[in-house]
């Protein structure tokens, strides 16, 4: 099987080229995957994308025409895929599980940073500035959190919260009775929290969720955790409640205009995203680039899981992370 990868980077191409072989061959773009750049995947059986490839309903069409067979996606969300176009004329498959310690871990960590202020503090000290004005953070052990989506990733990050001491509340869309936690409605939620974190999937429902209209209904000087999809944000909303003062604080791993910029090192360019580039200027705004994942362990697995479901699906003509059900 031939196998085109698109946005390839180092570190991709040093954990998939471990299991290459004669049976799997692998080629390795550094483009992204979008209308553009779709005619490179011609001759290959399927194609690997990643979070910010464009798999839209051209795109698919084009795949289809070319016989490619198979979308693997190096990612558990799907929101870049039209999986309603894909539906009956090419396969979809993912990597649902890769170490959802790992993104739950890189959420704790901005929560601490942010509340501590360790990104002013490591920036003094480096000149030896060591005086603490401005640098008062506040304890977390009593704080009400809100967790949005108790899946693998929301699950885990309640359980680091609870260890702090810290009240959970939690939203989501089917509750999982299972889990030792205080469902609520949203809008309750957004009223009682000190810090939303948000572990939801990006679909139309869940489009724009913190916008001014929720934000209204938050805590003054609330702090807003996404580790998720950048989309679940209106960024323009959330810099006008920054600059409001409303909202005490944003650590950010996504966000929704992202997919031209993270991944790659812009940093002699000029950002034409005046958004970001704002948000970028605030005290209180933690920006990290989509890396929430990027551990030894979540790569090495997000590996041996695509090439698993790449052989699985040849092999079988079907695989069990297959994105089997088409979305109304
Ligand atoms: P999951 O499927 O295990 O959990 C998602 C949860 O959200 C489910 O419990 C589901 O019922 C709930 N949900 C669905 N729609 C909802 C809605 N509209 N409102 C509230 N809850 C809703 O997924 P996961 O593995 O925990 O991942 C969560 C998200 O994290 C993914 O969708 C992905 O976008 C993101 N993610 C980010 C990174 C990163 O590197 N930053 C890495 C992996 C995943």
């Amino acid at each position: 099987m031939k196998i085109a990868f698109f946005d390839s980077k180092s570190y991709d191409i040093d954990s998939f080229n471990k299991f290459k072989s004669d049976n799997l061959k692998f080629k390795f773009f550094e483009t992204k995957l979008n209308p553009d750049t779709v005619s490179l995947a011609n001759g290959y059986d399927g194609i690997c994308v990643f979070v910010n490839d464009t798999v839209n309903s051209e795109v698919i069409d084009k795949l289809v025409s070319y016989g490619v067979k198979l979308i693997a996606l190096r990612c558990a969300g799907f929101n870049n895929v039209d999986l309603k176009h894909a539906y009956g004329k090419i396969n979809v498959v993912r990597v649902p599980d890769y170490s959802p310690y790992a993104v739950a871990e890189h959420t704790l960590a901005l929560l601490l940073t942010s509340v501590r202020n360790i990104h002013k503090a490591y920036i003094r000290t480096k000149s030896f500035n060591f005086a603490l004005t401005g640098l008062m953070g506040f304890d977390l052990h009593g704080k009400t959190i809100g967790v949005i989506g108790t899946g693998k990733i929301g699950s885990i990050f309640a359980g680091f919260c609870k260890g702090l001491g810290m009240r959970v509340l939690a939203y989501d869309k089917f509750p999982n009775k299972n889990l030792d936690i205080e469902y609520t409605e949203l809008n309750k939620l957004f009223e009682a929290s000190d810090i939303i974190s948000l572990h939801c999937p990006l679909n139309e429902e869940s489009y724009h969720m913190i916008s001014k209209n929720s934000i209204d209904k938050m805590k003054n000087g609330v702090i807003i955790l996404n580790t998720s999809r950048g989309a679940l944000i209106n960024s323009e909303d959330l810099l006008e409640e920054i600059r409001s003062g409303k909202i005490g604080g944003a650590c950010l791993d996504v966000y929704e205009e992202e997919s031209e910029l993270f991944f790659e090192d812009n940093s002699d360019m000029i950002i034409k995203d005046d958004t970001l580039a704002l948000l970028m200027t605030m005290p209180n705004v933690i920006v990290t680039s989509h890396q929430a994942f990027f551990t030894k362990e979540a790569v090495s697995n997000i590996a041996s899981t695509t090439v698993n479901n790449i052989n699985e699906f040849f092999e079988n003509g079907s695989c069990d992370n297959e994105i089997k059900n088409c979305p109304k």
